[in-house]
């Protein structure tokens, strides 16, 4: 009799230009079309791995508060509010694109769910006093930002920034895990999970964005995932990122990471919380982490391209 091996766990984090590409306005029909580049690889990758989806919500988080910003015929909604949206509307994307693909491919029965997902954070955290983390469109000169709200220049552009706390623990660790174990695709913590401080056995929303690379890592690590792939808009980790002598690299030890963060090779907000993230769970699990482009997902999992953190 044939035995019957168990799947293998892969997370794929996806940032949010997997829906937003440079350049682009993000019309929802753009969207659509640039997320079903990563969602075809997953439907594939699906029938060898147990999938986790978490994806970034920066650039549509963004665009909320502006669009809420321009109008006061309604109230304002908070942060924490919006960011329930966006895990509504990109939870929304990814479920139906997926689901699409997978009919593509012939395979009907895959069951699948997107979550409304809680993460806990410290309310001492340093970074409620340091917005840190980018949202919304990007600026090519800083006097096209709106002003009154703090801008950073980041690798893209100049950008209106947000407080950051780190995420503690996903409060819906165990139902995620039971879902996977009963093979489904789940969609969760998107946009870093909707960020909560608790208070005994209460949970109250805050004014901020969690980074979601952190946020998909200590969920790596709460549901004990096998690979843990980040997917952006580059092949992957460089050297010297942006200079003439730019220079990308297929692996790393996680000393190597360490200096390299500590040299300043990877800015907070964007390369450096990814390479965090990865650190983290590598040294947590001893297990494979990968950052790579949205177009090579699938060969990045096969060990073929992107930067692979190891121990
Ligand atoms: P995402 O939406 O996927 O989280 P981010 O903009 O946060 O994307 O992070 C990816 C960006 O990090 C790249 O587009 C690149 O501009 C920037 N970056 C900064 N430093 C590096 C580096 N050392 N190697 C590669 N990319 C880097
Ligand atoms: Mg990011």
């Amino acid at each position: 009799m044939e035995e019957k091996v168990e799947k293998q766990t892969l997370l794929v984090a996806l940032g949010g230009n997997a829906l937003i590409r440079k350049g682009e306005q993000g019309t929802v029909e753009q969207q659509f079309k640039n997320l079903s580049v990563p969602i075809r690889q997953i439907a594939r990758l699906s029938q060898v791995y147990k999938i986790i989806i978490t994806h970034g919500n920066g650039p549509q988080v963004g665009n909320l508060l502006l669009q809420q910003e321009g109008c006061d015929a309604v109230p304002k909604l908070p942060l924490e509010i919006l960011v329930a949206q966006t895990q509504g509307q990109i939870g929304y994307m990814i479920e139906s694109t997926l689901d699409n693909q997978l009919m593509d491919l012939g395979i009907h029965y895959t069951p699948l769910v997107s979550l409304i997902s809680y993460v806990v954070v410290d309310e001492n955290d340093p970074a409620f006093s340091d917005p840190s983390k980018p949202i919304g469109p990007v600026y090519r000169r800083k006097k096209d930002a709106p002003s009154g709200y703090p801008i950073k220049k980041t690798a893209k552009g100049y950008r209106r920034v947000v407080v950051s706390p780190k995420p503690v623990t996903i409060v819906e660790k165990r139902e995620i895990k039971k879902l996977i174990d009963q093979n489904f695709i789940v969609i969760c913590c998107g946009g870093g999970g909707i960020p909560v401080i608790r208070e005994g056995r209460a949970f109250f929303g805050v004014d901020a964005v969690i980074d979601k690379d952190l946020a998909s890592a200590k969920l790596a690590e709460e549901v004990g995932v096998d690979i843990f792939l980040i997917a952006t808009d580059v092949p992957g980790v460089a050297l010297n990122y942006g200079k003439a002598d730019q220079q990308f690299l297929r692996s790393m030890a996680l000393k190597e990471a360490e200096q390299y963060l500590r040299e300043g090779q990877f800015p907070s907000g964007s390369m450096g919380p990814k390479i965090e993230a990865a650190m983290q769970f590598v040294s947590h699990s001893g297990k494979r982490a990968v950052i790579t482009s949205i177009e090579e997902i699938q060969p990045a999992v096969e060990g073929k391209a992107g930067s692979e953190i190891r121990r």
